[in-house]
């Protein structure tokens, strides 16, 4: 147990893990798996660990995902890229824009992989995967076998995919496939964005918008270990929507497309003055509430009892129960979040 998991995980939580190896090919990937599986041992397979919280020390092997490379092919009407699981996104991003392909400006800087990006269909300001993705590439790891998932099959919701559910074990994601159209239209409905003139906007300035608001807003994880957003925007029922609506008549609330309603959880955690909040080491972030960061040297058992504290005080005021976007991990795989909060 003495693989340090502070330098993989955005948290910045020191755990340890039995054994931690980096793959850059889908064979080593394999075979460590195998290897692991037939001693009896755990794997857990991690991008950049920008969305986990270690519990404890994991008691197997944790393999990197480090399949690189960036394919691109023209096509009349449209971009269409293959990225190993490995890149890091925001390059991604930045590599795109560079080559004059516009599309992926909204989710700039955001922290993680491509390959992790399917599997909580990343968002950010109007703009999700799901918008942007042809296909997912798996490789089932007991077979060897290859298998490509169309984005309609990987079943993207709302933070959540098929990656999170059937396909959360069995399957590592080897490679995305993403198709930008060649006539872009800018998505200008969010937040500072929303200044922007879409007549005469280019993606670099939609790009620098998104990033100057990230960086004012959201804390750098090289300086305060953090996990973007802590919890998931509660999405609740019209009926229930109205009531609370009707208490709170300045809740920033969203309705969808199936007559729910999304709300921000940070401001229902900033309605009840927890911003900058602390146990232990673990602190509700000042300038964003959805946040939990790693003020000082926090443990996992210091950002648990806050969530809990958050989760506690906004339930009982708005009797609305947040429910973590971050991944737990334990000794031997994934936990319950809610359970473990709650
Ligand atoms: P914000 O602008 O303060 O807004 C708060 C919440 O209200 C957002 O989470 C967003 O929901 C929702 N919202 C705002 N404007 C909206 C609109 N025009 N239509 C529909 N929903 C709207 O949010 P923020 O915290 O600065 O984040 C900005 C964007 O970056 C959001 O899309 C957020 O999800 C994304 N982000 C994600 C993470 C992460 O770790 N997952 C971290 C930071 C930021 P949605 O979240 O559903 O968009």
């Amino acid at each position: 147990m003495n693989h340090s998991l502070k330098p993989w995980n955005t948290f910045g939580i020191q755990r340890n893990a039995k054994q931690l190896v980096r793959a850059e090919n889908i064979q080593q990937l394999l075979d460590v798996w195998r290897n692991a599986t037939e001693n009896g041992e755990p794997v857990l397979i991690l991008g950049e660990g920008s969305n986990v919280l270690f519990l404890e020390d994991f008691a197997g092997t944790v393999i990197i995902n480090r399949l690189m490379g960036i394919k691109v092919e023209e096509r009349a009407d449209s971009w269409h890229l293959h990225v190993g699981a490995g890149e890091n996104w925001h390059q991604l991003v930045q590599f795109t824009l560079e080559n004059g392909m516009a599309g992926l400006e909204n989710l700039a800087l955001i922290p993680g992989c491509a390959g992790s990006s399917p599997i909580q269909n990343i968002g950010a300001y109007g703009i999700e995967l799901k918008h942007v993705c042809e296909y997912v590439d798996c490789v089932e790891l007991a077979t060897g076998d290859a298998l490509r998932l169309t984005a309609a099959q990987c079943r993207f919701g709302y933070r959540d995919s098929i990656f999170k559910h059937e396909y959360q074990d069995r399957y590592v994601i080897v490679a995305i496939g993403l198709r930008l159209a060649k006539r872009w239209q800018p998505v200008l409905t969010y937040g500072d964005l929303t200044r922007l003139d879409p007549l005469t906007v280019t993606p670099r300035e939609v790009f620098d918008a998104v990033c100057h608001m990230r960086m004012t807003k959201l804390p750098d994880p090289k300086v305060h270990g953090n996990a973007g957003s802590f919890f998931k925007n509660p999405v609740i029922g019209s009926k229930t929507a109205g009531k609370l609506l009707a208490q709170w008549p300045s809740a920033p609330h969203y309705p969808q497309a199936d007559g729910s309603v999304k709300l921000a959880a940070g401001w229902l955690i900033d309605q009840c003055q927890l911003k900058g909040a602390t146990q232990g080491g673990a602190a509700v972030h000042q300038q964003q509430a959805l946040v939990l960061i790693n003020q000082d040297q926090a443990t996992s058992e210091d950002v648990v009892r806050l969530a809990h504290y958050v989760r506690q005080r906004v339930g009982e005021k708005f009797n609305v129960w947040l429910e973590p976007e971050v991944r737990f991990i334990g000794r031997t795989g994934e936990v319950n979040a809610v359970e473990t909060i709650a």
